[in-house]
This record gives structure tokens, sequence and C-alpha cells, in this order.
């Protein structure tokens, strides 16, 4: 058939400078890629391997660990080398565990060099070692972790504050010829942050992470990621996400993946368009769109599924979509491109929903 003109999308990527992390570039014309972090100890190699399976599985690009003990550092290597996706090593303040990440076969490492500087200068030894192995570095910067120099100055962390501290901390890698990282100013203030990346994104061509950090619990991280996330990608802004939720790392990667998808940043995949519901409806539509939402998770092509509570919008919708279902007098017209295919009571909409979106799939090419 006609190749399907490139999905619009809201703003041209802002160009940044493209930088290795592992198999995965971050930054330039590279796709905004999708992070998570792991919540098991990393001294916990196997436990550490099989969540690193289950967000690989789940769509994550790239994972973090951390690496606050010399036990952890230890671990790195068997993590590193096992690990589908590239693996960052979490460091804060030890030199020390920068080059043992570095030698374990980390993909990149996250390190404030300010942090670093104030122990024992080895920014510059930091910095070769890393070239030298292309390991690539995360300068994070934090509302809770600010220099006291820069609180001093501000008072708290607004968005002038983050990005002050971002640019010194970018410099301490710059005086030494190290550009290969990227930048992340996280606030958990929606508002705060958003301002701040868009204050640095005009300061320099650093790819950057974005991050809104202790965004709270699933509801309420979600939106706070959402927003923040589109506000700044819809005007091309940020290389690479991570959700920070507390919930479980693999609902991270999810609603990274449905942010981006939802901009059109990366392919649409399984897509349910399903209707409120209202006075109208003649079945119990929440229910119809999770059974089917359930039943067809995992699936990888770009199918849209739409699940329609009457008549009203129900065939228009359905129509547009490649499967659907209208729903009405305790049964369900089941659509495929448009077309009625057939009638099936209610009790048997979901698996017949189904059974036509495995075959659609099929065709489509799902493995
Ligand atoms: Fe209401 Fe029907 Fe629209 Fe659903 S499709 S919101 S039931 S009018």
């Amino acid at each position: 058939g006609m190749p399907s003109a490139p999905a619009p999308v809201l703003a041209p990527r802002r160009p940044t400078r493209k930088i290795k992390v592992g198999k995965v570039f971050v930054g330039g014309d590279a796709p905004i890629s999708v992070q998570s972090m792991c919540t098991t100890p990393t001294t916990d190699i196997n436990a550490t391997l099989q969540q690193i399976a289950e967000l690989t599985a789940s769509g994550c690009d790239i994972v973090r660990v951390a690496c606050p003990s010399q036990d952890d550092a230890d671990a790195l290597p068997a993590i590193a080398r096992k690990s589908q996706i590239p693996v960052i090593a979490d460091i804060h303040f030890q030199p020390k565990y920068v080059f043992a990440a570095i030698d374990a076969g980390c993909a990149a490492v996250r390190v404030n060099p300010g942090n670093i500087r104030k122990f024992d200068d080895q920014v510059k030894q930091i910095a070769q070692a890393a070239k030298d192995a292309g390991v690539s570095i995360r300068i994070g910067v934090n509302a809770g972790s600010l220099d006291k120099r820069i609180m001093d100055k501000y008072g708290k962390a607004t968005p002038e504050a983050l990005v002050e501290s971002a640019v010194w901390e970018a410099s301490l890698f710059e005086e030494h010829g190290f550009h290969d990282f990227k930048i992340s100013v996280k606030h958990n203030d929606p508002v705060i942050m958003v301002a701040a990346y868009e204050m640095l994104s005009e300061r320099g061509d650093w790819p950057l992470h974005l991050g809104v950090t202790e965004a709270g619990p699933a509801f309420q991280g979600t939106i706070k990621s959402a927003t923040a996330f589109g506000a700044l990608l819809s005007k091309g802004i940020g290389d690479t996400i991570r959700v920070s939720l507390s919930a479980p790392p693999v609902e991270e990667v999810k609603v990274g993946n449905q942010i981006l998808q939802s901009l059109n940043l990366k392919p649409r995949k399984l897509e349910i368009v399903s209707c409120p519901s209202c006075g109208r409806a003649q079945v119990d539509v929440y229910k119809l769109a999770d059974e089917v939402t359930a039943g067809l998770e995992g699936l990888t092509v770009p199918l849209r599924v739409a699940v329609m509570g009457c008549v009203v919008n129900g065939p228009g919708e359905a129509r547009e979509a490649d499967l659907g279902v209208a729903s009405g007098n305790g049964k369900g017209q089941i659509f495929v491109k448009g077309e009625v295919v057939r009638t099936v009571p209610e009790s048997q909409i979901v698996e017949t929903l189904i059974d036509e979106a495995m075959r659609i799939a099929e065709e489509m090419g799902e493995p």
C-alpha cells in the first residue's frame, strides 16, 4: 500500500549534541528514550537482572541502578554484562565507585562533578577514564541537593538556581574537554521544573534528561510527569525521560512510553479509543474497556480498538478504528475497518474483540 505520512508532532526537536549510552544514542536525532531505575538492592544481582528483564520487556531503553557501597560496585560487572539494555550506575560523592562503574562496563554514570570536587578533586581523572572507555555521564541536578553556595544565593531551588547549578556542573567537565554528558534539573514542582528546563535549553546544546523528582504515587506522579513532560516535549525540549513514581518501575516505563506515544514521539502501539460512557450507555463501558485493554496488553502493533457504549458515536468511532464495538440492546456490533462484521450478544463482546484483534495483529505482523 501507500507509505503512510509520518505522524505529525507539535514542534521540531530542539538541536542537541548526541551522546552514547551504550547501544542507545541520546540527543540529536536519536529517538527519545525511556528510562527507569531498579528498586532492587544492586547487591542482589539475580533480583536486579530479573527486574531489568521485566523493564526491558515493558519498553525500557536504559536502566539505572544505585551504587552506594563497595558491595554494590562489586555487583556492577555481572549486571552490566547480562542486562539487555544499557546500565547506568547512580553515584553520589565517591570517585572510586565512578571508576569501578566504568571498569564494570556500565554504559554511563550519573554523578555530579560538584560533589566529587568537594571530597577529592578527581573530576579530570573521571573525565579521562570516561572518555577512554566511551562511557557517558549524567549530571543530575536536583532541588533537594543543590550546592550550598547556590542555596545561599537564591534562598531556595528556583529555576535560576537549578540552571546556575547545572551550568556550573557542566563547566567542571567542559574545562577538561569532556562533553559526553547529559543534564537533568529535577524538581518536584512541574512549574519550576518546566521553567528550569526551558531556561537550560537556551543556555547550551546539552542533551536533556527530563524528570519530575519525587512526583508521588502513581496517580499524582503520572499526571505531574505527563503535564511537565508534555509542556517541554511539545516545544521540542527533552532527549530522554524518566517518570518517577512511588510505584513499581515497570509502571514508570509504561507511563513514559504512553507520554511519548501520545505526542507521536514514538510509534503508537495498542490504543483503546473508549467513550467515557453517559446516560445513553447500554453496556458497562468501564468494564468492557478494562477487559479489552487487559486482554490485548503487550500487543506491539499499532492497533486502534474502539469501545463505545451506544450507537450514537459508536459506529463513527468504530469506523475510524481498526476494530471496534458499538453496543446497544444487549448486543455488540463488531466493526472491522469500518464494516460491521458481526453482531454478538453482550456476553461475547470481549472475547470476540480479542479474537478479531489477535487476527488483525497477526496480519499486521505481530510476532
Ligand atoms: Fe454516551 Fe454513547 Fe457517547 Fe458512550 S458513545 S459517551 S454511551 S453517547
